[in-house]
């Protein structure tokens, strides 16, 4: 259980950092350590650079700009799940935040952190796509943007270049809509064996907009449009709910199956999870 050996760089400032990833191949970032020193701990990675960013204080917030909500990519669970700011448009951000492992993961670990690990099963992941987050990220050859739907490419791995440090993340305003997160958790970890993040904008009893991901499902997080698809126009009462959610798991083809679930098990539960999410976020 001890790591590879490893040189260590705290950078000051991101120009710095991405300079060090760009110039030591194989090096990595280090934030809240939460995933990376597991993973270093069980020789499933082995950098041989690593460039600590946790004292960058600048990219640790929470804004408002513009209309849209910004985090920093340092900014940990606990402060996401505590904030005033990400509750009062981003429910399924702040729910999202608050269900994530333990007080001590919850106080180290960060959303770019997560967003950048890619686990199958992270929390955040659901809340970026349902919320249509966008990514925001400097690399080398300076600054872009990408969009969540595009940013996580399968099993722990993400469109990130090697040089490239996330920043922030970017949600466009709520726009009257509500949204909320609901998971079925490990019970030791907390993980999700299967979460889900539902943005409802309700107009007098009927649903006139709704953006549904689901995480633990696949080897990336998926969006449900059948079930938006059903919605949209749809009585927000539990009829039209349920006939909604009877579209959870259709076209999805590489449902996940492991010692925590079986892959029926998880197609059912993705059913009663909709279920739960439209009905509070249409309320
Ligand atoms: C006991 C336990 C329980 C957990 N339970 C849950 C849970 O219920 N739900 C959940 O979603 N997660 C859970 N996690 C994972 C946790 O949320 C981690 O904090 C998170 O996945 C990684 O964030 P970090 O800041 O710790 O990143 P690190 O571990 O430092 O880094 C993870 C990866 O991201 C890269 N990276 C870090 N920051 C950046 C950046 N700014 N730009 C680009 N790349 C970057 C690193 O190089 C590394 O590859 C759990 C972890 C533990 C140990």
């Amino acid at each position: 259980m001890f790591p590879g050996e490893f040189e260590y760089h705290r950078a000051t400032s991101t120009d710095e950092a991405v300079r060090l990833l760009a110039d030591n191949d194989g090096a990595k970032l280090l934030a809240g350590g939460h995933s990376l020193l597991p993973m270093m701990k069980l020789r499933l990675a082995v950098p041989t650079v690593l460039v600590d960013i946790g004292s960058i204080e600048e990219l640790a917030f929470v804004r408002q700009d513009n209309g849209d909500l910004v985090i920093g990519s340092m900014t940990t669970h606990a402060d996401i799940a505590a904030s005033e700011t990400v509750a009062a448009g981003h429910g399924a951000l702040a729910e999202a935040a608050a269900s994530i492992g333990d007080v001590q993961v919850r106080n180290l670990g960060t959303i770019g952190g997560s967003l950048a690990h890619a686990d199958p099963a992270a929390d955040y992941a659901a809340a970026a796509l349902a919320l249509d987050a966008q990514i925001e990220v400097l690399g080398p050859d300076g600054e872009r943007s990408i969009a969540a739907a595009d940013f996580f490419a399968g099993l722990l791995t993400t469109s990130l270049a090697p040089a490239e440090l996330i920043t922030g993340v970017r949600f466009p305003g709520a726009g009257g809509a509500t949204s909320v997160y609901e998971k079925f958790a490990q019970p030791a970890s907390g993980f999700a064996i299967v979460g889900v993040a539902a943005e409802i904008k309700a107009d007098g009893g009927s649903c006139a907009a709704a953006r549904i991901a689901a995480t633990g499902i696949s080897d990336r997080p998926v969006r449900l449009s059948q079930v938006e698809a059903a919605l949209v126009g749809a009585a927000l009462d539990d009829d039209g709910i349920a006939a909604a959610a009877e579209h959870a798991d259709a076209g999805l083809t590489d449902v996940r199956s492991d010692m925590y679930a079986a892959q029926d098990y998880r197609r059912h539960l993705l059913g009663v999870l909709v279920r739960r999410a439209v009905t509070r976020a249409g309320s």
